[in-house]
């Protein structure tokens, strides 16, 4: 432990001005029951697999083993905008840090686990359908290739949690479980903020070395926090464009929700995009605003950046080199758009050009109202010769959501005829722009009503979904799981109302 901290363990909610963390000790549940294990990411840590009820227990939160120190993070926030003050891990709980083979060193923490300094009004548990949702989105994230923090294993308390449920807003009883989430770090743009509010210039200075010198440790020489904060922002950017790339939309991008690693971190009410609409938000809480809707992901996180800039400004000598830094985003962000996109359309170059054509697939998605997901299947089968308007329309018949219109009809034919065209004009073959297609394009994805169906059976306390998407999601680019490759069916429509989730569960 690199601070000094309140060491009481106490769990009276309380505004820790000083410290960075507090000691935290899990509060032991009625019956841990180990539901879901990361074998993959298991053997990567050297873990085993749990055996008897002991390690079950330390899953569980019943057990600390004495190598280990539990503690709560302190950090602030803007959530929605506005400042927030002190937040901290109100339910999750790290226990220690683990050094795996290759000598990596991982931070675990039990989200759910209890009570602690930073709970405010809340209980510190979880329920299992958050629980489910967070284990199988942050390992799904992984074999995307999206930078994560990982889910180690799910338990199940055998506790009830009071929860709304979201789907008839009646309070409802429902089964709590903890998750074990693994990241080399945990630590936030939030955490940076809360000592800078606090005008606790020490703190955050030894917090900001301590994270160059352990995590960004290349980085040295006079202007190591500009630098350090460049790569984050580099990080940042990238992380909005594999989000896009994959149709994902977080829902909660408050500042305490933005990895200093540039991870996706806390899975609360995300969801990915079935028909593409910059506009969706799977959140409740963020309507009618719609602030972290996905086509608005990219300068939220150009927003957050700015808080972070506000954070670290006090330990440099101005604030005019951290400005243009920041102001390098826009340029930056553009860049990898664009280089993401055409990876998705297997051009092997972006001209002026292709960014017009860029925009009219994604005009195209939105107007049609078209499954983003399903459209670029099809896109990687489109024959050479496309043909005539009837075909193209037929050949991309399961991305519809709807009947479409004649003027619509031409708009999707002759894109595609402009795109086949465009095609031609890449100097590496066919093939090979299809394999950069298959590489940017997930086939499986795990869509919201999935998890739905798979979360009701595991209430009912069946596993076949569950394992089903499980297997699924470790192979998302393949087409060896093509039972699950469909859209998302009219019962299931946001319209319907099962789409929407809301902030905390
Ligand atoms: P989130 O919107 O999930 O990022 O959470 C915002 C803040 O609320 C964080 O400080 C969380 O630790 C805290 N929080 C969320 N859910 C709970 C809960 N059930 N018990 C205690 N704290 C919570
Ligand atoms: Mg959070
Ligand atoms: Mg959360």
């Amino acid at each position: 432990a690199a601070f000094d901290g309140d060491d009481s363990g106490n769990t009276k909610p309380r505004q820790t001005p000083g410290v960075l963390y507090s000691k935290a000790i899990p509060t032991p549940v009625n019956k841990p029951e180990l539901l879901a294990w990361s074998e993959e990411l298991a053997q990567d840590l050297g873990i085993e697999k749990p055996t008897g009820q002991k390690d079950i227990d330390i899953l569980g939160g019943n057990y600390v083993a004495p190598s280990m120190y539990p503690y709560a993070a302190c950090y602030a926030g803007h959530q929605f905008g506005n400042w927030a003050g002190q937040l901290g891990d109100g339910r999750a709980i790290t226990l220690g840090e683990w050094v795996a083979p290759d000598g990596k060193s991982w931070e675990l923490q039990l989200k759910g686990a209890g009570l602690t300094p930073y709970s405010r009004r809340a209980d510190g548990r979880a329920v299992l359908r958050s629980s489910v949702r967070e284990y199988l989105m942050s390992e799904a994230m992984h074999y995307l290739g999206v930078p994560t923090t990982r889910a180690l294993s799910l338990v199940s308390t055998g506790d009830k949690v009071l929860r709304d449920m979201f789907y008839n807003g009646n309070p409802a009883f429902e089964p709590g479980a903890i998750v074990m989430r693994v990241a080399p770090s945990f630590l936030r743009f939030g955490s940076f903020e809360m000592p800078a509010a606090r005008r606790e210039n020490e703190n955050l200075q030894k917090l900001v070395d301590w994270t160059i010198d352990r995590y960004y440790p290349h980085i040295t020489g006079e202007n190591r926090i500009l630098a350090w904060f460049k790569e984050i922002l580099e990080k940042t950017a990238a992380l909005m464009v594999d989000w896009m790339r994959v149709g994902f939309v977080h829902g909660v991008m408050n500042t305490d929700n933005m990895s200093i690693l540039g991870l996706t971190i806390d899975y609360g009410p995300y969801s990915f995009l079935d028909d593409y609409d910059p506009d969706f938000t799977p959140n409740t809480t963020d309507l009618p605003g719609r602030r972290y809707a996905f086509g608005k992901q990219a300068s939220i996180g150009y927003w957050n950046l700015g808080c972070l800039a506000s954070a670290i400004a006090p330990l440099l000598p101005g604030t005019e080199e951290l400005i243009a830094v920041l102001e390098t985003y826009s340029d930056l962000f553009h860049e990898k758009y664009y280089a993401m996109m055409a990876n998705k359309l297997g051009l092997d170059q972006v001209t002026k050009g292709d960014q017009e054509l860029i925009t009219r697939f994604t005009d195209t998605l939105y107007t049609l109202n078209l499954d983003m997901t399903i459209f670029f299947q099809l896109l990687i089968d489109l024959p050479e010769e496309v043909g005539t308007e009837a075909e193209v329309i037929t050949h991309f018949q399961d991305s519809f959501y709807r009947e479409v219109e004649a003027g619509e009809r031409t708009m999707l034919f002759t894109l595609v005829q402009d795109y086949a065209t465009r095609l031609k004009a890449n100097t590496g073959t066919r093939e090979a722009s299809r394999e950069r297609m298959q590489k940017a394009n997930p086939r499986i994805i795990l869509r919201n009503y999935l998890l739905h169906q798979a979360i009701e059976e595991l209430e009912r306390g069946e596993n076949q979904l569950f394992l089903k998407l499980q297997a699924a999601m470790k192979d998302p680019y393949s087409r060896h799981h093509d039972e699950l490759f469909a859209k998302r069916p009219d019962w299931a429509s946001q319209k319907a109302g099962c789409s929407m989730l809301s902030c905390s569960s």
